[in-house]
Protein backbone atom coordinates (compact mmCIF):
# COMPACT_ATOMS: atom_id res chain seq x y z
CA UNK A 1 0.00 0.00 0.00
CA UNK A 2 2.57 2.33 0.89
CA UNK A 3 4.61 1.73 -2.19
CA UNK A 4 1.63 2.26 -4.55
CA UNK A 5 2.22 6.15 -3.67
CA UNK A 6 5.39 5.65 -5.70
CA UNK A 7 3.74 4.48 -8.46
CA UNK A 8 1.66 7.75 -8.46
CA UNK A 9 4.29 9.89 -8.19
CA UNK A 10 5.65 7.74 -11.23
CA UNK A 11 2.54 8.25 -13.05
CA UNK A 12 2.55 11.82 -12.69
CA UNK A 13 5.77 12.78 -13.06
CA UNK A 14 6.14 10.52 -16.81
CA UNK A 15 3.42 12.49 -17.64
CA UNK A 16 5.31 15.49 -17.71
CA UNK A 17 8.47 14.78 -18.01
CA UNK A 18 7.70 12.12 -21.00
CA UNK A 19 7.35 15.08 -23.25
CA UNK A 20 10.28 17.32 -21.57
CA UNK A 21 13.19 18.29 -22.43
CA UNK A 22 16.05 18.14 -19.68
CA UNK A 23 17.12 21.50 -19.77
CA UNK A 24 19.04 21.64 -16.82
CA UNK A 25 19.39 19.91 -13.12
CA UNK A 26 18.93 20.82 -9.86
CA UNK A 27 22.61 21.47 -8.44
CA UNK A 28 23.96 18.27 -6.42
CA UNK A 29 25.70 18.05 -3.66
CA UNK A 30 28.60 15.79 -2.73
CA UNK A 31 29.86 15.72 0.08
CA UNK A 32 32.37 12.96 0.90
CA UNK A 33 32.63 11.26 3.93
CA UNK A 34 34.79 9.28 5.81
CA UNK A 35 34.16 6.02 6.37
CA UNK A 36 33.86 3.86 9.09
CA UNK A 37 36.57 1.08 8.49
CA UNK A 38 34.30 -1.53 8.82
CA UNK A 39 34.42 -5.77 7.19
CA UNK A 40 31.55 -6.18 5.22
CA UNK A 41 32.27 -10.16 4.25
CA UNK A 42 31.98 -10.33 7.69
CA UNK A 43 29.51 -7.93 8.54
CA UNK A 44 27.33 -10.20 5.86
CA UNK A 45 27.87 -13.34 7.32
CA UNK A 46 26.55 -11.90 10.59
CA UNK A 47 23.54 -10.64 8.87
CA UNK A 48 23.26 -13.92 6.69
CA UNK A 49 23.15 -15.86 10.35
CA UNK A 50 20.26 -13.09 11.71
CA UNK A 51 17.92 -14.14 8.99
CA UNK A 52 18.11 -17.59 9.95
CA UNK A 53 15.93 -16.66 12.79
CA UNK A 54 12.58 -17.30 12.79
CA UNK A 55 11.44 -14.18 14.45
CA UNK A 56 7.79 -14.16 12.57
CA UNK A 57 5.23 -12.36 14.06
CA UNK A 58 1.79 -14.03 14.02
CA UNK A 59 -1.76 -12.52 14.30
CA UNK A 60 -2.00 -14.60 17.50
CA UNK A 61 0.59 -13.63 20.15
CA UNK A 62 0.15 -17.20 21.57
CA UNK A 63 1.49 -18.35 18.31
CA UNK A 64 5.09 -16.53 18.31
CA UNK A 65 8.37 -18.59 19.19
CA UNK A 66 10.01 -16.39 21.86
CA UNK A 67 13.28 -18.73 22.05
CA UNK A 68 13.76 -17.27 18.16
CA UNK A 69 14.08 -14.26 19.61
CA UNK A 70 15.96 -15.25 22.74
CA UNK A 71 18.21 -16.58 19.95
CA UNK A 72 18.77 -13.81 18.27
CA UNK A 73 19.25 -12.13 21.25
CA UNK A 74 21.66 -14.42 21.83
CA UNK A 75 23.55 -14.43 18.68
CA UNK A 76 23.66 -9.98 18.75
CA UNK A 77 25.48 -10.15 22.12
CA UNK A 78 28.20 -12.26 20.59
CA UNK A 79 28.41 -10.85 17.55
CA UNK A 80 29.01 -7.24 19.00
CA UNK A 81 31.30 -7.66 21.89
CA UNK A 82 32.38 -3.73 22.52
CA UNK A 83 28.30 -2.17 21.97
CA UNK A 84 27.93 -4.88 25.26
CA UNK A 85 30.68 -3.46 27.16
CA UNK A 86 29.61 0.21 26.46
CA UNK A 87 26.29 0.52 25.93
CA UNK A 88 24.11 -0.57 28.51
CA UNK A 89 21.72 -3.37 27.16
CA UNK A 90 18.01 -3.92 28.55
CA UNK A 91 15.41 -6.85 27.83
CA UNK A 92 12.07 -4.83 27.67
CA UNK A 93 8.91 -6.95 27.85
CA UNK A 94 10.86 -10.31 27.20
CA UNK A 95 11.70 -9.92 23.54
CA UNK A 96 12.57 -6.42 22.60
CA UNK A 97 15.51 -4.42 23.03
CA UNK A 98 16.69 -1.30 24.62
CA UNK A 99 20.65 0.20 23.97
CA UNK A 100 21.63 3.41 26.05
CA UNK A 101 25.14 4.70 24.93
CA UNK A 102 25.70 7.45 27.43
CA UNK A 103 26.76 10.69 26.09
CA UNK A 104 29.62 12.77 27.52
CA UNK A 105 27.20 15.97 27.74
CA UNK A 106 24.28 15.17 30.05
CA UNK A 107 23.39 18.53 28.95
CA UNK A 108 22.13 17.96 25.70
CA UNK A 109 19.07 16.16 24.34
CA UNK A 110 19.50 12.48 23.45
CA UNK A 111 19.02 10.92 19.94
CA UNK A 112 16.95 7.69 19.57
CA UNK A 113 17.45 4.84 16.55
CA UNK A 114 14.72 2.22 15.97
CA UNK A 115 13.90 -0.49 14.09
CA UNK A 116 12.08 -3.78 14.33
CA UNK A 117 13.53 -7.96 14.99
CA UNK A 118 10.29 -9.27 13.69
CA UNK A 119 9.53 -10.51 10.54
CA UNK A 120 6.07 -11.19 8.33
CA UNK A 121 5.47 -15.04 7.60
CA UNK A 122 6.08 -16.25 4.38
CA UNK A 123 2.65 -16.56 2.60
CA UNK A 124 1.97 -20.26 2.47
CA UNK A 125 2.50 -22.08 -1.04
CA UNK A 126 4.41 -19.62 -2.14
CA UNK A 127 7.91 -20.83 -0.65
CA UNK A 128 8.73 -23.16 -3.81
CA UNK A 129 8.85 -19.61 -5.35
CA UNK A 130 11.69 -18.38 -3.67
CA UNK A 131 15.22 -18.69 -5.38
CA UNK A 132 16.74 -19.43 -1.78
CA UNK A 133 14.69 -20.17 1.18
CA UNK A 134 13.78 -17.74 3.23
CA UNK A 135 15.52 -17.97 6.16
CA UNK A 136 18.73 -20.32 5.06
CA UNK A 137 20.15 -16.24 4.72
CA UNK A 138 21.84 -17.36 1.76
CA UNK A 139 24.58 -14.82 0.08
CA UNK A 140 25.07 -15.02 -3.56
CA UNK A 141 27.98 -13.11 -5.34
CA UNK A 142 25.53 -9.35 -5.27
CA UNK A 143 23.14 -10.16 -2.80
CA UNK A 144 21.99 -11.20 0.58
CA UNK A 145 18.43 -13.28 0.31
CA UNK A 146 15.70 -13.87 2.65
CA UNK A 147 13.08 -12.22 4.84
CA UNK A 148 14.03 -9.48 6.89
CA UNK A 149 16.90 -8.67 4.27
CA UNK A 150 14.89 -5.08 3.73
CA UNK A 151 12.07 -5.27 6.55
CA UNK A 152 14.16 -4.93 8.42
CA UNK A 153 16.76 -6.82 9.87
CA UNK A 154 19.24 -5.31 8.06
CA UNK A 155 18.27 -2.07 9.74
CA UNK A 156 18.57 -3.68 13.44
CA UNK A 157 22.35 -5.27 12.10
CA UNK A 158 23.32 -1.82 10.36
CA UNK A 159 22.78 0.11 13.39
CA UNK A 160 24.60 -2.57 15.45
CA UNK A 161 27.34 -2.75 13.03
CA UNK A 162 27.76 0.81 12.98
CA UNK A 163 27.79 1.50 16.40
CA UNK A 164 30.30 -1.35 16.83
CA UNK A 165 32.81 0.21 14.29
CA UNK A 166 32.43 3.43 15.84
CA UNK A 167 33.16 2.36 19.02
CA UNK A 168 36.72 0.28 17.57
CA UNK A 169 37.66 3.72 16.95
CA UNK A 170 37.09 4.75 20.15
CA UNK A 171 34.41 7.08 19.41
CA UNK A 172 32.43 9.31 22.44
CA UNK A 173 28.91 10.51 21.44
CA UNK A 174 28.23 14.00 23.05
CA UNK A 175 24.52 13.29 23.02
CA UNK A 176 23.51 9.90 24.96
CA UNK A 177 22.06 7.49 22.27
CA UNK A 178 19.43 4.97 22.35
CA UNK A 179 19.36 1.97 19.99
CA UNK A 180 15.09 0.64 20.50
CA UNK A 181 14.53 -2.59 18.58
CA UNK A 182 10.34 -3.72 19.20
CA UNK A 183 9.70 -7.10 18.39
CA UNK A 184 5.97 -6.78 17.05
CA UNK A 185 5.83 -4.16 14.46
CA UNK A 186 4.28 -6.33 12.21
CA UNK A 187 1.26 -6.79 14.48
CA UNK A 188 1.01 -2.97 15.98
CA UNK A 189 4.16 -2.65 17.98
CA UNK A 190 1.54 -2.85 21.30
CA UNK A 191 3.79 -4.91 23.38
CA UNK A 192 7.29 -3.96 21.94
CA UNK A 193 7.75 -0.13 20.74
CA UNK A 194 4.84 0.88 22.92
CA UNK A 195 6.54 -0.99 26.08
CA UNK A 196 9.90 0.88 25.45
CA UNK A 197 8.43 4.27 24.62
CA UNK A 198 6.53 3.89 28.09
CA UNK A 199 9.65 2.84 29.99
CA UNK A 200 11.56 5.73 28.59
CA UNK A 201 8.59 7.91 29.34
CA UNK A 202 8.93 7.04 32.89
CA UNK A 203 11.83 8.01 32.89
CA UNK A 204 11.38 11.28 32.06
CA UNK A 205 13.61 11.04 28.83
CA UNK A 206 12.63 13.54 25.75
CA UNK A 207 15.35 12.92 22.59
CA UNK A 208 15.59 15.35 20.01
CA UNK A 209 15.06 13.28 17.03
CA UNK A 210 14.13 9.54 16.55
CA UNK A 211 14.83 7.83 13.34
CA UNK A 212 12.74 4.71 12.71
CA UNK A 213 12.31 2.62 9.24
CA UNK A 214 10.52 4.24 6.46
CA UNK A 215 10.82 4.42 2.77
CA UNK A 216 13.60 3.43 0.99
CA UNK A 217 15.92 5.71 -1.67
CA UNK A 218 14.14 4.62 -4.60
CA UNK A 219 15.40 4.83 -8.19
CA UNK A 220 13.46 4.95 -11.44
CA UNK A 221 11.01 7.50 -9.87
CA UNK A 222 11.51 10.35 -12.21
CA UNK A 223 11.90 9.58 -15.92
CA UNK A 224 14.50 11.17 -17.79
CA UNK A 225 16.17 12.29 -14.30
CA UNK A 226 18.71 9.34 -12.89
CA UNK A 227 18.67 10.64 -9.12
CA UNK A 228 16.90 8.44 -7.07
CA UNK A 229 15.01 10.02 -4.34
CA UNK A 230 14.47 9.48 -0.71
CA UNK A 231 11.59 10.79 0.80
CA UNK A 232 11.79 10.96 4.30
CA UNK A 233 8.22 10.59 5.87
CA UNK A 234 7.48 13.38 8.38
CA UNK A 235 4.48 12.34 9.34
CA UNK A 236 1.62 9.10 9.15
CA UNK A 237 -1.64 8.83 8.34
CA UNK A 238 -4.46 7.70 11.69
CA UNK A 239 -6.93 5.03 11.48
CA UNK A 240 -10.06 4.85 12.03
CA UNK A 241 -13.19 2.27 11.53
CA UNK A 242 -16.63 3.47 12.07
CA UNK A 243 -19.51 0.76 12.59
CA UNK A 244 -22.47 2.27 10.73
CA UNK A 245 -26.32 0.30 11.67
CA UNK A 246 -29.77 0.57 11.06
CA UNK A 247 -32.44 -1.57 12.64
CA UNK A 248 -36.33 -1.69 10.34
CA UNK A 249 -39.37 -3.67 11.28
CA UNK A 250 -38.83 -6.27 8.73
CA UNK A 251 -40.89 -8.58 7.63
CA UNK A 252 -42.14 -11.01 5.00
CA UNK A 253 -40.65 -9.75 1.51
CA UNK A 254 -44.43 -10.41 -0.11
CA UNK A 255 -45.23 -7.41 1.93
CA UNK A 256 -42.32 -4.54 1.59
CA UNK A 257 -43.29 -1.54 3.62
CA UNK A 258 -40.87 1.29 2.23
CA UNK A 259 -36.97 1.28 1.97
CA UNK A 260 -35.51 -2.06 3.68
CA UNK A 261 -32.94 -1.10 5.90
CA UNK A 262 -29.94 -2.36 3.25
CA UNK A 263 -31.38 0.06 0.81
CA UNK A 264 -31.33 2.61 3.37
CA UNK A 265 -27.66 1.51 4.42
CA UNK A 266 -26.58 1.24 1.12
CA UNK A 267 -27.65 5.23 0.66
CA UNK A 268 -26.06 6.07 3.66
CA UNK A 269 -22.60 4.56 1.63
CA UNK A 270 -23.21 6.13 -1.70
CA UNK A 271 -23.15 9.71 -0.31
CA UNK A 272 -19.83 8.86 2.01
CA UNK A 273 -17.58 7.43 -0.99
CA UNK A 274 -19.35 10.52 -3.20
CA UNK A 275 -18.30 12.78 -0.61
CA UNK A 276 -15.52 12.00 1.55
CA UNK A 277 -13.20 14.50 3.58
CA UNK A 278 -11.85 17.48 1.01
CA UNK A 279 -8.54 17.39 -0.02
CA UNK A 280 -5.69 20.08 0.43
CA UNK A 281 -2.70 20.28 -1.53
CA UNK A 282 -0.65 22.43 1.09
CA UNK A 283 1.47 22.24 4.13
CA UNK A 284 3.32 18.68 3.93
CA UNK A 285 2.48 17.48 0.45
CA UNK A 286 3.03 20.76 -1.28
CA UNK A 287 6.56 20.90 0.37
CA UNK A 288 7.17 16.80 -1.03
CA UNK A 289 6.47 18.44 -4.64
CA UNK A 290 8.12 21.50 -3.97
CA UNK A 291 11.54 19.56 -2.92
CA UNK A 292 11.41 17.09 -5.63
CA UNK A 293 10.13 19.61 -8.49
CA UNK A 294 14.47 20.81 -7.96
CA UNK A 295 15.26 17.56 -9.51
CA UNK A 296 12.45 17.90 -12.19
CA UNK A 297 12.87 19.13 -16.06
CA UNK A 298 12.67 23.24 -16.09
CA UNK A 299 8.81 23.10 -17.15
CA UNK A 300 7.47 21.25 -14.08
CA UNK A 301 9.94 23.42 -11.78
CA UNK A 302 8.03 26.67 -13.10
CA UNK A 303 4.98 24.95 -11.86
CA UNK A 304 6.08 24.35 -8.44
CA UNK A 305 7.38 27.80 -8.56
CA UNK A 306 4.23 29.29 -9.24
CA UNK A 307 1.80 27.22 -7.34
CA UNK A 308 -0.23 30.36 -6.58
CA UNK A 309 -1.48 29.67 -10.34
CA UNK A 310 -1.38 26.22 -10.85
CA UNK A 311 -2.48 25.03 -7.05
CA UNK A 312 -5.95 24.18 -8.30
CA UNK A 313 -5.24 22.34 -11.57
CA UNK A 314 -2.53 20.52 -9.59
CA UNK A 315 -5.07 19.27 -7.11
CA UNK A 316 -7.27 18.50 -9.67
CA UNK A 317 -5.22 16.12 -11.16
CA UNK A 318 -3.15 14.47 -8.23
CA UNK A 319 -6.80 13.52 -6.61
CA UNK A 320 -7.65 11.93 -10.41
CA UNK A 321 -4.70 9.13 -9.17
CA UNK A 322 -6.09 7.17 -6.34
CA UNK A 323 -2.14 6.81 -4.61
CA UNK A 324 -1.58 10.47 -4.73
CA UNK A 325 -5.53 11.18 -3.59
CA UNK A 326 -4.45 9.30 -0.78
CA UNK A 327 -1.42 11.46 0.01
CA UNK A 328 -3.78 14.58 -0.06
CA UNK A 329 -6.98 13.57 1.59
CA UNK A 330 -8.51 11.57 4.64
CA UNK A 331 -9.52 8.33 2.64
CA UNK A 332 -12.72 6.65 2.70
CA UNK A 333 -13.42 3.09 1.90
CA UNK A 334 -16.52 0.41 3.11
CA UNK A 335 -15.30 -2.50 3.82
CA UNK A 336 -17.74 -4.59 4.83
CA UNK A 337 -21.33 -5.36 4.78
CA UNK A 338 -23.94 -7.61 6.30
CA UNK A 339 -27.63 -7.55 5.88
CA UNK A 340 -30.21 -10.25 5.36
CA UNK A 341 -30.57 -14.14 6.31
CA UNK A 342 -33.12 -15.59 3.67
CA UNK A 343 -34.33 -14.46 0.42
CA UNK A 344 -37.61 -14.44 1.20
CA UNK A 345 -37.18 -12.05 4.59
CA UNK A 346 -36.65 -8.68 4.95
CA UNK A 347 -33.78 -7.92 7.31
CA UNK A 348 -34.03 -5.99 10.48
CA UNK A 349 -30.33 -5.13 11.00
CA UNK A 350 -28.20 -3.96 8.39
CA UNK A 351 -24.18 -3.17 9.28
CA UNK A 352 -21.52 -1.93 7.40
CA UNK A 353 -17.84 -0.28 8.78
CA UNK A 354 -16.04 2.16 6.94
CA UNK A 355 -12.47 2.42 6.98
CA UNK A 356 -10.93 6.07 6.87
CA UNK A 357 -7.03 6.91 6.80
CA UNK A 358 -6.87 10.10 8.67
CA UNK A 359 -4.36 13.04 7.03
CA UNK A 360 -2.74 14.61 9.22
CA UNK A 361 -5.08 17.88 8.22
CA UNK A 362 -7.72 16.63 10.07
CA UNK A 363 -8.50 14.72 13.29
CA UNK A 364 -11.05 11.97 13.98
CA UNK A 365 -13.65 13.93 15.53
CA UNK A 366 -13.45 16.01 12.50
CA UNK A 367 -14.02 12.63 10.34
CA UNK A 368 -16.83 11.78 12.64
CA UNK A 369 -18.21 14.91 12.38
CA UNK A 370 -18.44 15.06 8.66
CA UNK A 371 -19.74 11.71 8.58
CA UNK A 372 -22.64 12.65 10.63
CA UNK A 373 -23.53 15.85 8.35
CA UNK A 374 -22.77 13.52 5.05
CA UNK A 375 -24.77 10.93 6.23
CA UNK A 376 -27.50 13.33 8.01
CA UNK A 377 -29.81 10.29 8.75
CA UNK A 378 -31.14 10.00 12.35
CA UNK A 379 -31.95 6.29 12.19
CA UNK A 380 -28.50 5.01 11.65
CA UNK A 381 -26.37 4.53 14.39
CA UNK A 382 -22.36 5.31 13.81
CA UNK A 383 -19.99 4.19 16.45
CA UNK A 384 -16.34 3.95 16.73
CA UNK A 385 -15.03 0.79 16.93
CA UNK A 386 -11.47 0.27 18.58
CA UNK A 387 -8.03 0.10 17.32
CA UNK A 388 -8.42 4.09 16.23
CA UNK A 389 -5.42 6.09 15.96
CA UNK A 390 -4.76 10.14 15.65
CA UNK A 391 -2.64 10.88 12.86
CA UNK A 392 0.59 11.90 13.59
CA UNK A 393 2.23 15.27 14.37
CA UNK A 394 4.36 16.49 11.51
CA UNK A 395 7.81 16.70 12.45
CA UNK A 396 9.61 19.79 11.33
CA UNK A 397 11.78 20.26 8.16
CA UNK A 398 13.61 23.66 9.18
CA UNK A 399 15.06 21.60 12.36
CA UNK A 400 18.32 20.86 13.16
CA UNK A 401 17.48 17.39 13.03
CA UNK A 402 15.78 17.31 9.65
CA UNK A 403 19.13 19.11 8.62
CA UNK A 404 21.38 16.67 10.27
CA UNK A 405 19.38 13.75 8.70
CA UNK A 406 19.30 15.09 5.42
CA UNK A 407 23.11 15.66 5.43
CA UNK A 408 23.93 12.26 6.51
CA UNK A 409 21.45 10.67 3.52
CA UNK A 410 23.70 13.54 1.37
CA UNK A 411 27.37 12.46 2.37
CA UNK A 412 26.23 8.06 1.10
CA UNK A 413 23.84 8.94 -1.47
CA UNK A 414 25.46 12.37 -3.05
CA UNK A 415 22.91 11.53 -5.84
CA UNK A 416 19.92 11.41 -4.64
CA UNK A 417 17.24 14.08 -4.41
CA UNK A 418 15.63 14.08 -0.36
CA UNK A 419 12.21 15.19 -0.01
CA UNK A 420 9.70 14.89 3.13
CA UNK A 421 6.88 13.02 2.96
CA UNK A 422 3.84 11.44 4.21
CA UNK A 423 3.84 7.80 5.46
CA UNK A 424 0.37 6.10 4.44
CA UNK A 425 0.75 2.94 6.68
CA UNK A 426 1.71 3.22 9.86
CA UNK A 427 4.75 1.80 11.63
CA UNK A 428 6.33 1.62 15.37
CA UNK A 429 7.25 5.44 15.45
CA UNK A 430 3.60 6.13 16.73
CA UNK A 431 4.42 4.65 20.04
CA UNK A 432 7.52 7.01 20.70
CA UNK A 433 5.39 10.33 20.03
CA UNK A 434 5.77 11.35 23.81
CA UNK A 435 9.41 10.88 23.94
CA UNK A 436 10.71 12.76 21.26
CA UNK A 437 10.30 16.14 19.77
CA UNK A 438 10.87 15.13 16.45
CA UNK A 439 10.02 11.60 14.36
CA UNK A 440 11.75 11.03 11.08
CA UNK A 441 11.15 7.64 9.08
CA UNK A 442 13.70 6.55 6.70
CA UNK A 443 15.43 3.57 5.54
CA UNK A 444 18.57 3.55 4.04
CA UNK A 445 17.80 0.93 1.58
CA UNK A 446 17.77 1.18 -2.49
CA UNK A 447 15.28 -0.06 -4.31
CA UNK A 448 14.27 0.04 -7.79
CA UNK A 449 10.51 0.12 -8.62
CA UNK A 450 10.40 -3.66 -9.32
CA UNK A 451 12.14 -4.12 -5.91
CA UNK A 452 9.27 -2.68 -3.59
CA UNK A 453 6.83 -6.19 -4.21
CA UNK A 454 10.08 -8.15 -2.78
CA UNK A 455 9.17 -6.45 1.16
CA UNK A 456 6.74 -8.87 2.53
CA UNK A 457 6.53 -10.74 -0.56
CA UNK A 458 8.61 -13.50 -2.12
CA UNK A 459 12.39 -13.17 -2.71
CA UNK A 460 13.29 -10.01 -0.47
CA UNK A 461 16.91 -9.78 -0.61
CA UNK A 462 19.25 -6.78 -0.33
CA UNK A 463 22.27 -5.65 -2.07
CA UNK A 464 25.93 -6.69 -0.58
CA UNK A 465 27.21 -3.66 -1.53
CA UNK A 466 23.86 -1.89 -0.24
CA UNK A 467 24.52 -3.34 3.06
CA UNK A 468 27.76 -1.44 3.25
CA UNK A 469 25.46 1.93 3.03
CA UNK A 470 23.53 1.38 5.46
CA UNK A 471 26.15 0.32 7.97
CA UNK A 472 28.21 3.74 6.66
CA UNK A 473 24.94 5.63 6.79
CA UNK A 474 24.59 4.67 10.58
CA UNK A 475 28.05 5.61 11.60
CA UNK A 476 27.53 9.04 9.61
CA UNK A 477 23.90 9.67 11.46
CA UNK A 478 25.14 8.91 14.46
CA UNK A 479 28.35 11.17 14.00
CA UNK A 480 26.62 13.96 13.02
CA UNK A 481 23.73 13.90 15.30
CA UNK A 482 25.82 13.35 18.15
CA UNK A 483 27.70 16.21 18.65
CA UNK A 484 26.30 19.49 19.69
CA UNK A 485 26.34 21.56 16.67
CA UNK A 486 26.37 20.76 13.00
CA UNK A 487 27.70 22.95 10.68
CA UNK A 488 24.44 22.73 8.19
CA UNK A 489 24.12 25.65 5.49
CA UNK A 490 20.59 25.19 4.23
CA UNK A 491 18.09 26.29 2.09
CA UNK A 492 14.89 25.28 4.16
CA UNK A 493 12.89 22.79 2.43
CA UNK A 494 9.53 23.79 3.99
CA UNK A 495 7.23 25.35 1.43
CA UNK A 496 6.96 28.58 3.18
CA UNK A 497 9.06 30.22 0.05
CA UNK A 498 8.46 29.08 -3.15
CA UNK A 499 11.60 28.46 -5.13
CA UNK A 500 11.92 31.00 -8.25
CA UNK A 501 12.85 29.13 -11.17
CA UNK A 502 16.79 29.95 -12.23
CA UNK A 503 17.63 30.33 -9.21
CA UNK A 504 20.26 27.76 -6.85
CA UNK A 505 17.60 26.23 -4.79
CA UNK A 506 18.48 22.52 -4.84
CA UNK A 507 20.64 22.92 -1.42
CA UNK A 508 19.92 20.29 1.61
CA UNK A 509 22.69 20.46 3.56
CA UNK A 510 26.53 20.87 2.77
ZN1 LIG B 1 9.19 -2.95 9.01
Amino acid sequence: MLYSFFAALFLFVAFIAGRTLLLSRAERISVPAEPVPVELHEAVKRLSKAITFKTISKQDVQDIDGDEFKKMHRFIEQSYPKVHTHLKKEVINHYSLLYTWEGSNPALKPIMLTCHLDVVPVEPGTEEDWDHPPFEGKVTDEHIYGRGTMDVQSGVMAILEATEALLNQNFKPERTIYLGFGHDEEIDGEFGASEIGRVLEERGIKMEFLLDEGLPVVAELIPGIDSPVALVAVAEKGYLSLELSIESEGGHSSVPQGKTAIAQLGDALHRLEENPMPARFDGLVRSTFVALSKTMPAPFRFVFANLWMFKGVLKRFLTTIPATDAALRTTTATTIFESGVKENLIPTLARAVVNFRVHPNDSIDAVIAHVQKVINDPNIKIEKKFGYIEPSRVSSIDSRAFMVLSKSIKQIFPEVAVAPSLMIGATDARHYTQIADEIYRFSPLRAEQSDLDRVHGTNERLSISNYGEMIQFFSRLIVNAASKNTKVHNTPLSAKTDVPIGESSGKIAV
